[in-house]
């Protein structure tokens, strides 16, 4: 759709679409996407909706790019929102829908938003794209600017779930450690100028993430349910689905919007829900982050305020919820209901329960839980729920011994099966390699492979052996942990 402004959140400048303005030039606060609704009312109604193929596509009217050929889609959006008998059982309350955003081409929501900021990025004519992230977002553009073939370069904290990055790696961006999220987000915006920087601020983004809350209204046959829970980092996801959910309004599809949305974060850094709780109507940043969920643990969320105005405006409200509750709500969810979460999403769930103890869920009401991405993006995590299983822990920790024998390479295992055959020095280890395996490589090399098995407790020296004029020589055997590994090498 073209005829669009962009208004500034905070002083309300008004700006047209150019490359360059993605924050306000006045006030370097977030710019939203204003539309002509009375001009999209007369070409569109629910049925052209209705019949548009799935994905957030079909909302192109509503979407801000002029020309449909550069679009850029890997399939997103058109999840399923799922009626939860299961889930509403346990929980006592009769209606529980997830909206599951894990089903998305890289496994999280943001693939919306990216979709849309690629495309435009496109449009702008940009060679490249850049971002500072905590994860879901990097993962997402890593993979979306694969598919349009455009430079990608993120920075991310130590923070960042494995998950997540070894995705951004493998779509091929390049990837630049950070100090922090804030860091990152530095370096991302220096970074930027010939590169298009998509990160949780970028408006193009903003508008692809409301899709999910078009989807949920069309999917309940253009209403609204009781409330919406969705976790805030940025703070972005809560506020553009109350955007989504009033245009519908403007333009006549839902007779009203009487909908509560409820955000819910993290204890360890929760600074919206903490100045929302605490009567504010602006964030006031935390120094603290979080260790565990990146993706909702962050400091200074950019778009803090305008989810408070949400969570004011819905007559919602915010829930602070235990690593501990959270992760019990990870493990609900995918018992019940088959939906394996990362711990941000399944906060939702955590956060429902929450409500209901508290008795400010009605247990006649229709609860929908955004599930904003997959728990595969956080193998840590993960991993803490197997350490209940003794015997899948056996086959975890057999795996992870084969992953290290991938890590350890090919030398290695040559020269920890040359030790497993007979006690040897590494003289005559540089000879056996050769002759054996036809590896030349030279004398030093070998040692410096013995010194890193050895460090790895993977062998040991046991005697040493006198040879007339030279150094005496030290014979090596393997340890228990070098037979277990190369047991598992040889399968
Ligand atoms: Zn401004």
């Amino acid at each position: 759709m073209s005829n669009i402004e962009l208004i500034c959140t905070y002083c309300h400048r008004v700006e047209v679409p150019n490359s360059k303005s993605l924050l306000c030039p006045s006030c370097r606060q977030v710019l939203i996407i204003k539309y002509p609704y009375q001009l999209i009312k007369e070409r569109i109604d629910k049925k052209s909706f209705e019949l548009g193929k799935g994905g957030i596509w079909k909302y192109f009217e509503l979407l801000p790019i002029f020309d449909k050929s550069n679009i850029v889609s890997l399939g997103e959006g058109g999840t399923f929102l799922h009626r939860c008998k299961r889930l509403s059982d346990e929980l006592k309350i009769k209606q529980i829908l997830l909206k599951n955003e894990t089903t998305n081409p890289t496994g999280a929501f943001t693939d919306r938003g990216v979709s849309v900021a690629i495309s435009k990025a496109k449009e702008f004519g940009f060679y490249s794209v850049c971002c500072g992230t905590t994860g879901n977002i990097g993962a997402s553009l890593a993979a979306y600017a694969a598919k349009a073939g455009l430079d990608c370069t993120i920075f991310i904290p130590s923070t960042v779930d494995l998950g997540k990055l070894y995705q951004m790696i493998a779509y091929g961006s390049k990837v630049e450690p950070a100090k922090d999220y804030d860091e990152a987000r530095i370096k991302a915006e220096r970074f930027a100028g010939s590169s298009f920087l998509i990160d949780p601020n970028n408006p193009y983004f903003l508008e692809g993430i409301k899709t999910t809350g078009y989807e949920i209204c069309e999917q309940l046959g253009w209403r609204v349910p009781d409330k919406i829970i969705v976790p805030m980092g940025s703070g972005g996801h809560i506020s553009m689905i109350w955007k989504a959910i009033k245009e519908l309004f403007e333009l006549g599809f839902l007779k009203d919007f009487n909908v509560e949305l409820i955000g819910v974060q993290f204890e360890e850094a929760a600074p919206i829900a903490t100045s929302f709780l605490n009567g504010k109507d602006y964030v006031e940043g935390t120094n603290r982050i979080s260790k565990f969920l990146g993706d909702i643990g962050i400091k200074e969320p950019s778009l803090g305020s305008l989810a408070i105005r949400t969570l004011k405006e819905s007559g919602g409200t915010a829930v602070i919820l235990s690593y501990k509750e959270i992760l019990e709500a990870m493990s609900l969810l995918a018992k019940t209901e088959g939906v394996f979460a990362e711990p941000a999403a399944a906060s939702t769930i955590a956060g429902v329960k929450k409500l209901i103890e508290r008795g400010s869920i009605d247990k006649d009401e229709e609860i929908v839980c955004v599930i904003t991405g997959s728990g595969l993006k956080d193998p840590i995590t993960a991993r803490s729920f197997v350490g209940k299983v003794k015997s899948v822990d056996a086959i975890i920790r057999k795996m992870e011994e084969h992953k290290f024998t991938i890590k350890l390479g090919l030398t290695k295992m040559r020269i920890l099966s040359l030790i497993h055959d007979s006690e040897l020095h590494g003289y005559k280890i540089w000879k056996e390699l050769s002759k054996r395996f036809n590896v030349n490589i030279k004398i030093p090399s070998v040692y410096q492979h013995l010194s890193e098995l050895e460090r790895a407790g993977l062998i040991t020296r046991t005697h040493t052996e006198r040879v007339l004029g030279k150094p005496s020589r030290w014979y090596y055997s393997l340890t228990a942990k070098g037979k277990r590994v190369l047991d598992t090498w040889k399968g």
